[in-house]
């Protein structure tokens, strides 16, 4: 499974938020069901990948529709909520690297980790690239096809707290340092 700090910083990515709460009720039975056996509960959409969805087509039209139902009936963010969840189930899947062997996993796995805590290490690039701006606190969103900035106090807070989590992830495991060390200063270089 991908860690909490990955889906947290995706969700912020994506959404604006980190729907944290969302991904830690989501991800509670993995306390009792280790490793892949948790997504027996609580991830439905991560179960039926090859059925109702593919990694071509991860949010076919009920997706969207069952979001506008929930937002229509409970509210934008329990739409928003939804939408988290069901990222979840895919980020999860595509974490599971299948096709690759247990030595290529951990590599690909930790890279992508890295690139995530990259990422909240930039926040100029998540407010010109994500359109999440963590320093005023504000989400950039398409209404009716006009671009606008929307106030949204929470980002900054939440912000915060996945840059001291990505920091104090980084002190604690050498292999994540050195990743976001090479491919940082690698990519430092591509934009110069
Ligand atoms: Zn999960």
């Amino acid at each position: 499974m991908a860690s909490g700090l990955v889906h947290d910083i995706q969700s912020q990515v994506i959404y604006g938020r980190t729907y944290r709460e969302v991904h830690k009720k989501k991800d509670a039975p993995s306390k009792w069901l280790p490793g892949k056996r948790h997504r027996c509960l609580r991830h439905g959409w991560y179960r039926k990948f090859g059925k109702r969805w593919t990694f071509a087509d991860p949010f076919p039209n009920e997706i969207p529709r069952r979001r506008q139902r929930i937002g229509d009936t409970a509210g934008s963010t329990r739409g928003e909520e939804y939408m988290a969840s069901v990222s979840h189930d895919y980020l999860d899947r595509i974490w599971d690297f299948d096709s690759l062997t247990r030595e290529e996993r951990k590599y690909t796995r930790n890279y992508w980790e890295a690139f995530h805590i990259w990422l909240v290490l930039n926040p100029r690039l998540l407010r010109e690239w994500a359109g999440v701006d963590v320093f005023d606190g504000r989400i950039r969103r398409v209404i009716d096809g006009a671009e606008v900035w929307e106030d949204e106090p929470n980002v900054v807070v939440e912000y915060r707290s996945l840059y001291e989590r990505a920091r104090f992830i980084l002190h604690r495991k050498k292999d994540l340092r050195y990743m976001v060390e090479l491919y940082g200063e690698l990519v430092k270089d591509i934009q110069r």
